[in-house]
This record gives structure tokens, sequence and C-alpha cells, in this order.
């Protein structure tokens, strides 16, 4: 089911949407989106989001939106960097996970990554295992400055070695972007890296693109032609959800009521998810 979908990402040139939620409200104005554009959608949970919603939490919730909504909703334990907290989602019953283990060395990440496929998979055939390769700099927040090192990048060869010892099915590559929203920046992504990469790694191996926040219509636009089939965003609408929970707060001070102070926040997050999904060009997909 995920696969059908991330075959026609490649055959039709789009992107799925991964967008990262860790309350009821970002996961609402996921869905909505996603329904409202018959997109087929991925929803993440990194680890400081899992243990704030409880995994078993996410799982249930995910498993209630995709049947009052019916549409193919993936959740995915997004960048999970220990055996242990890979295994407690694999376990919970998460449909994807993201072995990160791209801060340790090559021989040690494939070796990590492999054993996250291997009890991952035991667990349950059909799931989805991502690794990640090279270092995507940034945190998932406004930052002033991030500077990108050339050994941060992911060498296609490696990536080739990579997908083939650890049997992942994605593939995150470091191509030149960064985590979070970066005010001076001089970000840029390196388009044909990626499509250096896409040739590199077996034919099912999809490429996804972290650090999705702040980038232009035609930098998506570009990459997914060049062989990316998912695109995370986090922080854009972690921004979208805090400012407008601040402006409403400034504008009903007397307001106590939780559900009243946090819908417009849903509506605000909406309009950047649906204006992504577009740009994805995911829409209609279903
Ligand atoms: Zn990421």
């Amino acid at each position: 089911m995920i696969k059908d979908y991330l075959k026609k990402t490649v055959s039709e040139k789009w992107a799925m949407g991964h967008f990262n939620f860790s309350e009821n409200e970002a996961l609402r104005a996921i869905v909505e989106s996603a329904a409202e554009l018959k997109t087929p959608i991925f929803v993440g949970t990194s680890e400081g989001e899992s243990k704030h919603l409880g995994l078993k939490e996410a799982v249930y919730l995910v498993k209630a939106f995709r049947e009052e909504f019916s549409i193919p909703i993936f959740l995915n334990a997004d960048h999970h960097k220990s055996f242990e907290t890979i295994k407690a989602a694999v376990d919970a019953g998460y449909d994807a996970i993201l072995a990160d283990f791209s801060a340790l060395s090559f021989e040690e990440n494939i070796k990590m990554t492999k054993q996250s496929v291997e009890y991952a998979k035991s667990k349950n055939p059909d799931i989805i295992v991502e690794g990640e390769l090279g270092y995507v700099r940034g945190e998932s927040k406004i930052q002033e400055v991030v500077e990108i090192k050339p050994e941060d990048l992911t060498k296609p060869e490696e990536a080739a070695r990579f997908a083939k010892e650890t049997g992942v099915d994605m593939l995150a590559p470091a191509v030149g972007n960064i985590h979070g929203i970066v005010i001076k920046s001089a970000e840029s992504i390196d388009i044909s890296r990626i499509g250096d990469i896409k040739k590199a790694v077996w034919e099912n191996v999809y490429l996804v693109l972290h650090g999705g926040s702040g980038l232009g219509e035609q930098e998506f636009k570009n990459a997914i032609e060049a062989g990316i089939s998912m695109v995370h965003i986090n922080t854009e609408i972690r921004v979208a959800f805090t400012e407008s929970l601040r402006k409403t707060l400034g504008d009903m001070p007397q307001e106590t009521t939780p559900y009243k102070i946090l819908t417009p926040s849903i509506e605000t997050m909406k309009k950047v998810i649906e204006q992504k999904l577009k740009i994805f060009g995911s829409i209609n997909k279903i």
C-alpha cells in the first residue's frame, strides 16, 4: 500500500508530504488538509514528540483519523536514534520508522540501520524503514545561521553501499538541506547530487528530503524532478501553530476554554499544509 504510492511518486514525479505532530490539533490540521485535497499523507513523531503524545496514543489517534476520513495516513517514527526507541515504535504499531544513526561512523550507521531493518521487518513485513546518511544540520526551529560543510553531504557511492547492505526502503540524504528555518540562509539544494544518489541506489529505494521548511517552490519542484519521493515539513507548522496561539491569547485574554483557544491554530496550520501539498503535486492521488 505505502509502496504503491511511493512507486507512483517516481513514475508520476510528485512527492508525498510528511508533517510532524505532537498533539491532536496538528494531526487534525494535517488530515483535514489531506482529505480536502485527496492526498495520501505521512504523519510523523520525533522522539520528543512521541514522548509527549505517547506511542500507543499516536497509533490509535491515527487509526481513528484514518477511519473517520477514509484516506491513506501512514504513521512514521521520525528520527528515532536508538535501537530501543525504534523497537518501541515498531512494537506500538507504527507504519514506518526513520532509523537515524547518521551521527555514527559510516560502518556503525550501516550496522545499526541493518539491525533496525531486520527487527522491524520480522515484526511487520509491510513496515517501511528509512535510513539517514550524511549530516543534515539544524534543529526544528527558527535559527539565525547554520553552516553546511562539504563533508556533511551524502556521497552517491556510499549511498549505494548503504542501501544495499542495510535493506532500507527509503533514504534521507544530506544534499544541502537544513532542519528548521534559517534566517540568514545561504541554503541551496544540490539538485544534481539528488539525481546521482537516486541513480546509485536501487530503483526501489525512495529518497526523502528533510528540512523542507523554508525552501521555495522551485527548489521543491527541482528536487522532486531529480528523484525526491517525500518531503518533511515540521518547523513551518510549529511556527503557524504558535504564532496563531499567541495572537488568539492576546485577542481573547479572558478566554479559558482550550478548544476555543486552539481552533484558530488548526486553521492557520491548514493554510501552510495545503500550500505545500499543492507544490508537492500530491493532490488528487487517492
Ligand atoms: Zn528530519
